[in-house]
C-alpha cells in the first residue's frame, strides 16, 4: 500500500462546481474585488457566527493586517508560542514590535496560560494564541488573562476552521480570527488566500482599508495600508469549497477517532487528546513518538508518507537567534522537535489505510 500525506485527488468531487465558479469569474473578468470577494466574506462570517470577514491575500497578512490595526508598533511586546508556524512570530516583528516566546501545553501543543502569564510585562499589548493542528488552545484562561492585563487578543486559526469550543467557534474569542485558505488546509483555495474576522466594526474598517492601501473607496486614502486582498478567482473557489467543510471536517474526525482505537495501548507514543467541551478539527493529527526518525523511516519503507510539524521550536529557529533563548528556556517545545510526528488525516483517507498506518506503528513498537 502507498498513503500519500495528502491526497487532493480525493477532494475531486468539488471539482465541477470549482470549475463552474471559475468560469464564472472569467465570463465576468472582475478579477480583483469582484463580487465574489463580498459573497464570500459573507458565507464565512455566517458559518463562524461572526460580525465581519474581510478577505485578505494570504493568513500571514491576515496577521499582519490585524496586528497592524490593533496599533501593535515598535516598543511593544506581543506574547507568542513557542511551539508552531512561524507566522504568528514574524508578523510581530513585520509591525516593529517584540515577540516574546511563551512554552506551550504538553497536552494540546497551545499556548500554557500559566507561561503566558509569567511573560506578561508593562509593554505586553496583546497575545498570538494559536489553535495548533486543529484543536483550541485553552482559550478561557488566556481570554480572562488578557482581559485583566488589557491586552489584545488575537487567534491565529489557520488550522482551526469550525474548530469550537464551548459551542462557539474559534475566531470569535478575540478582538480578531486570522485564517489562512492555503491548498492543504482544511478550507483550501487553489493558492494563496486568507481572511480576518471580528465583531468589532472599528476593527473591521481598519483592516479593510490597511488591506486596500488604506481606502474603502477608490482613491479615498484615509491612511497609508498595503495591498493584500484575496482574488476574486480564490474567493469563488472556496465559496465552491465551503459547503463542503463541515463534512470535511467530520471526516477527519472520524479518521481521528479510527486511529484513536488503532493505536490504543502503543508503549511509546502518545496519540492526540481532544479537551471536553471542544470539537477538534484536525487539520493535523500529531502523535508524539519515542524513536520519531525511527518511526518514521519505518512507515516510509511501508509506503505510508508522514511529515513533522515542526522540526525545531521557533525560539531554537535561527531566525531568532537574535532573542538568545537555549532550548532549556522553553522545555516542552524543545522536546517536541524529537516527538512528534504527523499522519495521514485528509478527507478520503479510508478507514482500511488507518487500519493499516495502525498496524504498521504496532509492529514498529512490537519488535523494540
Ligand atoms: C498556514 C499557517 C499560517 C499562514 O498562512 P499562509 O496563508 O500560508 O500565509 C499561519 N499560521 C498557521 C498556524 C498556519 O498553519
Amino acid at each position: 500500500m502507498t498513503i500519500p500525506f495528502i491526497d487532493f485527488a480525493r477532494l475531486s468531487h468539488t471539482d465541477a462546481s470549482v470549475k463552474k465558479a471559475i468560469d464564472e469569474v472569467l465570463r465576468q473578468r472582475w478579477y480583483i474585488r469582484g463580487p465574489e470577494v463580498d459573497d464570500f466574506e459573507a458565507a464565512f462570517a455566517r458559518a463562524l457566527g461572526t460580525g465581519y470577514c474581510i478577505a485578505t491575500g494570504n493568513g500571514t497578512d491576515s496577521l499582519y493586517l490585524a496586528l497592524r490595526a490593533l496599533g501593535i508598533g515598535p516598543g511593544d511586546e506581543v506574547i507568542t508560542p513557542a511551539f508552531g508556524w512561524i507566522s504568528s512570530a514574524e508578523t510581530v516583528s513585520l509591525c516593529g514590535a517584540t515577540p516574546v516566546f511563551a512554552d506551550v501545553n504538553e497536552s494540546n501543543f497551545c499556548l500554557d496560560p500559566q507561561r503566558l502569564r509569567e511573560k506578561i510585562t508593562h509593554r505586553t499589548r496583546a497575545v498570538v494564541v494559536v489553535h495548533l493542528y486543529g484543536g483550541p488552545a485553552d482559550i478561557q484562561p488566556i481570554l480572562e488573562l488578557c482581559q485583566s492585563h488589557d491586552l489584545a487578543l488575537v487567534e491565529d486559526c489557520a488550522q482551526a476552521h469550525l474548530t469550537r469550543y464551548n459551542n462557539r467557534t474559534a475566531g470569535t474569542f478575540g478582538q480578531v480570527g486570522c485564517f489562512s485558505f492555503y491548498p492543504t488546509k482544511n478550507l483550501g483555495a487553489l493558492g494563496d488566500a486568507g481572511c480576518v474576522v471580528t465583531n468589532n466594526a472599528g476593527l473591521n474598517e481598519k483592516i479593510r482599508r490597511l488591506a486596500n492601501h488604506g481606502a474603502l473607496e477608490k482613491d479615498d486614502h484615509l491612511i497609508e495600508g498595503t495591498n493584500s486582498r484575496m482574488d476574486t478567482l480564490q474567493a469563488a473557489v472556496l465559496l465552491a469549497r465551503l459547503p463542503h467543510l463541515e463534512s470535511w471536517n467530520h471526516q477527519r474526525r472520524q479518521n481521528a477517532a479510527l486511529y484513536a482505537e488503532g493505536l490504543k495501548d502503543i508503549h511509546g507514543i502518545v496519540p492526540p487528546s481532544v479537551a471536553d467541551k471542544t470539537e477538534h478539527t484536525f487539520h493535523l493529527f500529531v502523535i508524539r513518538a519515542r524513536e520519531r526518525d525511527a518511526l518514521k523511516s519505518h512507515l516510509e519503507d511501508h509506503g505510508i508518507q508522514t511529515m513533522i510539524h515542526y522540526p525545531k521550536a521557533l525560539p531554537n529557529l535561527p531566525a531568532y537567534r537574535r532573542l538568545g533563548h537555549h532550548p532549556s528556556d522553553f522545555p516542552v517545545a524543545s522536546r517536541f522537535e524529537g516527538e512528534v510526528l504527523s499522519l495521514p488525516i485528509f478527507p478520503g483517507l479510508t478507514p482500511d489505510e488507518v487500519s493499516y498506518i495502525c498496524d504498521r506503528i504496532r509492529e514498529f513498537y512490537a519488535n523494540r
